[in-house]
């Protein structure tokens, strides 16, 4: 008998995530707006039917980008300052045998456009267009466990950084989008704080840069403040 499977994608997912830098470490942590494309021959209403009375949803997915570079036996979680390693079955680390990533997201709703299923989702942990291999509602009677243990994570991550923007950057912002959600996306996500943790007290010049909704956002860190300085968007013209 055979132990290898295949998988095939039955959607992708559109998020705003353009790079893995900056991406939220777990799902629920920042409240982005994702869509969940499926694609043909798992598209159909009917195959969604009831999925609606659910508030979130669990995402099978394949971490797609780091495919090629392999997996490890012990990876370094960032929770642990990067320094420490753990086995990799200890962690939520995309560096695993078959790529296999897991997350919960809220279902915001459910749309159908010319006879095709978009799920729309909040609190997406991926990059644009990952690949989704499954769907299935989160129950909350078995999958919340009221007295589970969180090991070497055991608490939400402390948002550590203030996050203030600059004059320009406020100005980028008002013309890019007057509406406050890209200003509150990028100020959650840079509060999160994505640089590696060796380079966290040091280089206070350093200048990071996401890329994020076809901007390129950019900020540095001195003390405990994070101070956003531009947000260009790729085409002006767009
Ligand atoms: N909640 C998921 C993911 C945890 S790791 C799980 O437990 O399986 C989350 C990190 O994976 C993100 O911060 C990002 O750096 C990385 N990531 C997201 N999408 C990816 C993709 N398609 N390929 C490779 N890495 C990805």
């Amino acid at each position: 008998m055979s132990s290898a499977y295949s998988l095939a994608a039955i959607g992708h997912i559109k998020t705003p995530f353009q790079e893995k830098f900056g991406i939220p470490r777990q799902s629920g942590l920042v409240d982005v707006a994702g869509v969940i494309e499926m694609l043909p021959g798992f598209d159909k209403p009917v195959m969604f039917e009831g999925l609606d009375a659910f508030s979130h949803i669990w995402v099978s997915f394949v971490f797609h980008q780091c495919l090629e570079q392999g997996w490890k036996e012990r990876v370094r979680p960032p929770r642990l300052g990067g320094n420490q390693a753990m086995g990799v079955f200890a962690t939520r680390s995309p560096f695993r045998p078959n790529h296999l990533g897991l997350s919960v997201v809220r279902l915001d709703r459910i749309e159908t456009r010319a006879g095709r299923v978009r799920l729309h989702v909040l609190g997406a942990d991926l990059l644009d267009g990952t690949p989704v291999v499954d769907i299935k509602p989160y129950l909350p009677y078995v999958d919340k466990v009221s007295d589970a243990t969180g090991g070497f994570a055991p608490h939400p991550p402390e948002t550590q950084l203030q996050v203030v923007f600059s004059e320009r950057a406020e100005e980028q912002l008002l013309k890019l989008m007057p509406e406050q959600q890209l200003r509150t996306l990028i100020e959650q996500l840079v509060a999160l704080d994505p640089r590696p943790a060796y380079r966290k007290g040091a280089e206070e010049d350093r200048v990071y840069g996401m890329r994020l909704a076809g901007c390129n956002v950019r900020w540095r860190v001195a003390d405990a403040q994070a101070i956003v300085l531009g947000i260009e968007a790729d085409d002006p013209a767009q």
